[in-house]
């Protein structure tokens, strides 16, 4: 059961990947733990990827899909992985789609969580932060006990520059000309799966599970 989860930036993606996970007991595989881990470790890619990284540049696909062949060849993702994040363009998805043909594998399924831009940005905004322990609430989902007040350690909580609808606008606008083409493109392999993702967070996870079987 091999899973990659496609949607805009704040569309559940991230949620929905562990929740997969955690049903199906695979691991829960973003390109940030496997930088972290790799610099951590001081592998030979992690070490090229931090000079990358050092310098505030982006890091070179053929480093990013070195490390994630192999994560994805530990004893953990015998049955599978969900990977979240990552292809992000189509150049990605085509040389992990090359460099998995050559081992004889594939993706499974591409599981499309869609949410129009409007609720994407109302749901971003409102998100609240606590700067100084890293809580996290939402206004709506999530409210902190007492207004703007961090329920962990009594701060103020304020709308981090991610959250705020122009930032999400951008992201949105970048996810549209980057990353939306891959729903074509693993339609075109027969694996994707389009998920409606305004539903709320249960009954987004169990239209997922029925995709998965
Ligand atoms: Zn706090």
């Amino acid at each position: 059961m091999k899973i990659i989860m496609l949607g805009a930036p704040g569309a559940g993606k991230g949620t929905q990947a562990k929740k997969v996970a955690k049903k199906y007991n695979i691991p829960h595989i973003s390109t940030g733990d496997i930088f972290r881990a790799n610099i951590k470790e001081g592998t030979e890619l992690g070490k090229r990827a931090k000079e990358y990284m050092d310098k505030g540049e982006l890091v070179p696909d053929d480093i990013t899909i070195g490390m994630l062949l192999d994560r994805i060849h530990k004893a953990d993702c015998k049955d599978g992985f969900v990977l979240d994040g990552f292809p992000r363009t189509i150049p990605q998805a085509k040389s992990l789609s090359e460099a998995l043909s050559k081992l004889n594998e594939k993706i499974d399924y591409a599981i499309n969580i869609d949410v129009p831009d409007d609720s994407i940005i109302t749901r971003m905004s409102g998100r609240r932060a606590c700067l100084s322990c890293g809580s996290t609430y939402h206004i709506k989902y999530s409210a902190p006990k007492k207004e703007n007040i961090c329920d962990n350690c009594g701060s103020e909580l304020v709308i981090r520059d991610d959250d705020k609808p122009e930032t999400v606008k951008k992201r949105l606008d970048v996810y549209h000309k980057q990353t939306q083409p891959l729903i074509d493109y693993y339609d075109n392999e027969n694996i994707l799966a389009n998920v409606d993702g305004t539903k709320d967070m249960e009954e987004v996870f169990l239209d997922i599970v029925a995709v998965l079987g």
